[in-house]
């Protein structure tokens, strides 16, 4: 078997046309645009093109794009004053600080500072304990896009043996989480997880979000299974940079049904669900409909 390319560069640009669509609609009929505010902190390269490629997509929908940088020894004091400030700015929807911080700040401090309603990533713990419990909440961005992609290509998802391994709170809480909301049966697999290959051969759906290159072979997927790989490791191979996810692409492609490549998979999905998770922090935020099919 030869597995279906779900291809997230395409579907990416899809949400992003629909995102700025709503954008357009909002600005004409409501006069509203909405904010979408950035911080980061310090000099990290990583962090640095992250928050320019997503300052160029807010752009790009058509929302205004609130950029802060502050000093690598920035004291808590002085990023938690600015969360305050754009907490009660109008004009800003969508609060995002880029991480990870600089070792001396508490990120869980500063992350439960933003307001949770402008909380566009979704890790204040207002919006895991509502996303935990089944309520309305503002859904972590990388799960999102995974569970959009899922239910494009499945529709209905109940019913379905999904496994996720990873357990962190930005990746693997939240989409086992999601993916219960769709009535699948979940596993969540971790680092203890005992015969990890059987468990995952167990799936109808496999998410890997582990953080190791190419870890999950094809002796982990299900024949038939649908694999989203959430992860992105930049490895050296034959002397080159490369960017490869958390599965072994070739084995598994040639086991699954459906599979997300690395890059063009997750990864475009993750910020065009910033952008339609600020679209549907503005419209809560002025009591208007949200958008369709851009939440959970
Ligand atoms: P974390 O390091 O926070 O979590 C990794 C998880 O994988 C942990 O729960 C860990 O288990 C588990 N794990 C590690 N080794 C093994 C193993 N040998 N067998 C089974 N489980 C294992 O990573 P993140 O969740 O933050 O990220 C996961 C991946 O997703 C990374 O590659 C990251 O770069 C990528 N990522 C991609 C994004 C995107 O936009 N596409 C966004 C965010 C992340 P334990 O808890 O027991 O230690």
């Amino acid at each position: 078997m030869t597995a279906k390319v779900i291809d997230g560069k395409a579907f990416a640009a899809g949400v992003r046309a629909q995102v700025a669509a709503e954008v357009a609609k909002l600005k004409a009929n409501n006069g509203i645009v909405p904010g979408l505010a950035v911080v980061l902190v310090g000099e990290d390269p990583a962090s640095k093109v992250y928050v320019k490629n997503k300052h160029a997509s807010t752009i790009e929908v058509g929302m205004n794009s609130f950029e802060h940088r502050l000093d690598a020894d920035t004291s808590e004091a002085h990023l938690l004053a600015l969360i305050a400030q754009l907490n009660a700015d109008p004009t800003v929807h969508g609060i995002l600080v880029q991480l990870p911080l600089p070792a001396h700040l508490n990120s869980d401090l500063v992350i439960n500072a933003i307001d949770p309603a402008k909380d566009v990533d979704g890790f204040h713990i207002s919006n895991v304990g509502l996303l935990g419990t089944g309520q309305k909440s503002m859904v972590p961005c990388t799960p999102l896009g995974c569970l959009m992609m899922l239910r494009d290509h499945h529709g209905k998802l109940a019913g379905m043996n999904a496994v996720v391994v990873g357990r962190s709170n930005i990746v693997g809480k939240p989409m086992a989480q999601l993916l219960l909301g769709d009535s699948c049966t979940v596993t969540i697999a971790h680092s203890r997880t005992k015969d990890l290959e059987a468990v995952c051969r167990g799936a109808d759906i496999l998410v890997a979000a582990v953080g190791r290159p190419e870890m999950i072979t094809g002796a982990y997927v299900k024949p038939g299974a649908t694999v989203i790989d959430v992860g992105i490791n930049r490895i050296e191979r034959d002397g080159k940079a490369k960017l490869v996810g958390d599965v072994h692409y070739e084995s598994a492609a040639a086991v699954a049904g459906a599979i997300t490549p690395v890059p063009g998979g997750v990864g475009p999905m993750t910020i065009a669900c910033l952008l339609a998770n600020t679209l549907t922090a503005c419209c809560r935020a002025n009591g208007l409909a949200e958008p369709k099919g851009l939440t959970a």
